[in-house]
């Protein structure tokens, strides 16, 4: 359903649904249809602000995030509600980055009328993400636009939240999950075949670490990033804001089946964590709690601010995240061969 059909069918239901409290007008049927598709992953939404409780002694985090058709997802690859659900996932992501626990989401919309009929089903998929984090969407904006667009704001209290700052030289390097799912099921796409079911679920349905996250603030990691650009370019960002090198073994980086050493160090969209801390860390312990994997994948080193990367033992050229605004076109594979040096 889309377009005219899909509109009519909003403003049918929309009637019935009244608890937002907004004035009358097309608009703002839509505004309570997506909200009543929210679910219980949406709370007292409809005034001109949220107000919301920080827990005492918490330090308010916040972080926005863009999910835009033909940029990090294409309409006939997954469905509406995923769609909802991996932009939601996303932005949580870097609250988990932070060993943050989630209070609330803002949402903002820009469609065009041909989305009209499925944006119902896009916000189920962002409740079912808020309810799966344990929190809720307080918030939102609809306008019109060329293509999808979902910004989500995310709200999370830490009394000792983590950042990218803290790596020490002496430090190991670890990492959540396994990489490579979501790079691979692209690759599936992009090449005209449906991908395997896991790695599609991984690149349709990511769980943001927010409970592995606050442990791993808990439990003595010193500098943590979500991986969403690929796993040696956000080292790459961790080892600048912490001004230390970063030596990388890529043999070392469990990855999903199927994969290449260079899909699992390049491919975006993880959302598994990337942590140092020091040498008397219970890896153990966190695989315990969670039942996946942490692996010790390299070591901090003293100077400079980046990373030295190996793999088969041999240093490979610098392998580079995904550029948002390269002059290749958005999704397309990037060729990412390992150069001996
Ligand atoms: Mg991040």
């Amino acid at each position: 359903m889309s377009g005219e059909d899909g509109r009519a069918s909003i403003l049918r239901h929309a009637a019935r649904i009244g608890h937002l409290e907004l004035g009358p007008g097309a608009e703002f049927d839509l505004i309570r249809e997506l909200f009543s598709q929210l679910a219980d992953g949406a709370r007292g939404a409809g005034g001109d602000c949220a107000v919301l409780e920080v827990p005492a002694d918490a330090k308010l985090l916040l972080s926005v995030d863009t999910s835009v058709e033909n940029v990090h997802f294409r309409r006939s690859w997954i469905a509406p509600r995923e769609i909802g659900y991996r932009a939601t996932a996303a932005a949580l992501s870097d609250l988990a980055a932070a060993g943050a626990t989630p209070i609330a989401i803002l949402l903002a919309v820009s469609a065009p009328p041909a989305w009209l009929g499925d944006l119902p089903a896009v916000a189920a998929g962002v409740g079912a993400a808020a309810r799966d984090a344990g929190t809720v969407v307080v918030g939102g904006d609809t306008t019109a636009g060329r293509d999808l667009t979902l910004t989500l704001a995310v709200a999370g209290a830490s009394e000792h939240p983590l950042s990218r700052a803290g790596a020490r030289p002496g430090d190991h390097v670890y990492v959540s999950g396994r990489l490579g799912g979501p790079a691979a099921a692209v690759r599936a796409w992009t090449g005209g075949a449906e991908p395997d079911a896991a790695t599609r679920e991984r690149f349709a349905h990511p769980v943001p670490r927010l409970r592995e996250g606050r442990w791993l603030a808990a439990h003595g990691a010193t500098s943590a990033i979500d991986v969403s650009d690929g796993l040696v370019a956000d080292l790459r960002h961790l080892a600048a804001a912490s001004a230390v090198s970063l030596s990388i073994d890529l043999d070392r980086v469990p990855r999903w089946p199927g994969t290449t050493v260079i899909e699992a160090a390049s491919g975006g969209e993880e959302y598994e964590l990337a942590v140092t801390a020091g040498k008397h860390f219970d890896v153990a312990a966190f695989e315990r709690e969670f039942g996946v994997p942490l692996a010790h994948v390299g070591e901090v080193v003293a100077g400079g601010a980046g990373v030295e990367a190996r793999a088969s033992g041999v240093r490979v050229a610098p392998i580079p995240g995904y550029n948002h605004f390269s002059a290749s076109p958005p999704l397309a594979p990037e060729g990412r061969d390992i150069e001996p040096r």
